[in-house]
């Protein structure tokens, strides 16, 4: 099937994937490579917003990403897989768009505040973390959608609002200079199952309650273990209630058959097994499920010359496509290319 249109999404790099990433993003990816022309950035200015003093860490956090990205099973060959700080263009192309956003479009960015309030502890920690990189953010992420004149943008119904400010910029470049050279990115809404971490809090590396896509099979089973089940149900002879099972029953229903999904309701609400051997058969589903993936990682990894050659192609793809964005963005902004002819043309200078 032809590519028709272009989708574009990113990941900050900030270590190992976990579940949580797979079933709220990865799958999807993965899923749309073969029917879109798929754009996939590992956003590691994104990462120095509110990480830039551990800015060592993020070659190693870029490796780690791009192992789970590939063993999940995106395709270089289908997607384009790249590292936006080897695109010097999206840097140019987001200082272009910072000069005809208005400041207060970043200032009222909800998600900006949030990200303060999490990074600080006082006005005064606030103050000294909130960057004029970290406010920039929403300008930086919509230059890595419109570098790639991305289409579609696979979110959840719950980030809609984070494209929106991206939409807004296409919007606005082109009305400025009369133009319709940005399409104005729309959401590609995906499905994903709501799991929840370990504790039954949102699923997070900071939290300490996430499963990666490269634990162990000993690890994950001693994760699951750990697992919140239905807080009402005390001895194994009380019935269950799925419906109030904060974390396996979720994961059942994202992972199991139909027919499993039947057995395990039976089961629980009919106190025909209690919640550790119910934790302990989702484990193996787990572990099941997400070996072939771990397996393909730890051969990668082996391999780091071919993780490198694979980002390498993907950023040579990415560049070309980033260099021709920007200088179409010059011509339109009547900005020089510095190609003689082109400038004074620009200049309507006489040669
Ligand atoms: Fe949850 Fe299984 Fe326990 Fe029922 S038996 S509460 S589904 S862990």
């Amino acid at each position: 099937m032809t590519a028709t249109k272009r989708i574009m999404s990113g990941m900050r790099p900030t270590g190992r994937l976990h579940l949580g990433h797979y079933f709220g993003a990865l799958l999807n990816w993965v899923d749309f490579q073969s029917r879109y022309e798929s754009y996939h950035s590992i956003v590691d200015w994104h990462a120095l917003t509110t990480k830039y003093q551990d800015s060592h860490l993020v070659p190693q956090d870029i490796f780690e990403i791009t192992l789970d990205w590939l063993a999940v099973g995106l395709d270089p060959e289908q997607a384009t897989i790249y590292v936006q700080s080897a695109i010097p263009e999206i840097a140019e192309v987001h200082l272009l768009l910072s000069m005809i956003t208005p400041q207060n479009w970043v200032e009222r960015e909800p998600t900006l505040k949030d990200m303060v309030r999490m990074l600080a502890q006082d006005e005064a920690e606030a103050r000294e973390k909130a960057t004029y990189g970290l406010l920039g953010y929403p300008v930086l992420m919509s230059a890595d959608i419109l570098t790639f004149k991305g289409e579609l943008v696979p979110v959840g119904k719950d980030q809609e609002s984070h494209l929106e400010f991206a939409r807004k910029v296409a919007r606005r470049f082109n009305h400025i200079y009369s133009t319709e050279f940005f399409p104005e990115p729309k959401p590609e809404f995906t499905e994903t199952p709501l799991l929840k971490g370990m504790d039954g809090m949102k699923m997070g590396k900071s939290y300490g309650n996430d499963i990666k896509i490269a634990d162990t099979a000993d690890e994950t089973i001693k994760k699951v273990k750990t697992m919140v089940t239905d807080r009402t149900r005390i001895a194994k002879a009380d019935p269950g209630h799925v419906d109030l099972c904060e974390v396996p029953w979720p994961w059942y229903k994202a992972l199991a058959d139909e027919e499993l999904r039947k057995t395990v309701k039976d089961e629980c609400e009919n106190a025909k097994i209690g919640c550790v051997d119910c934790k302990k058969r989702l484990g193996g589903l787990i572990v099941d499920k997400f070996a072939p993936f771990r397996e393909k990682r730890e051969e990668l990894a082996k391999n780091p010359d071919r993780v490198f050659e694979i980002i390498q192609y993907g950023n040579e793809n990415a560049r070309k496509v980033a260099s021709q964005t920007l200088s179409q963005m010059r011509d339109i902004m009547g900005m020089p290319n510095w190609n003689k002819k082109q400038w004074f043309n620009t200049a309507r200078m006489k040669v």
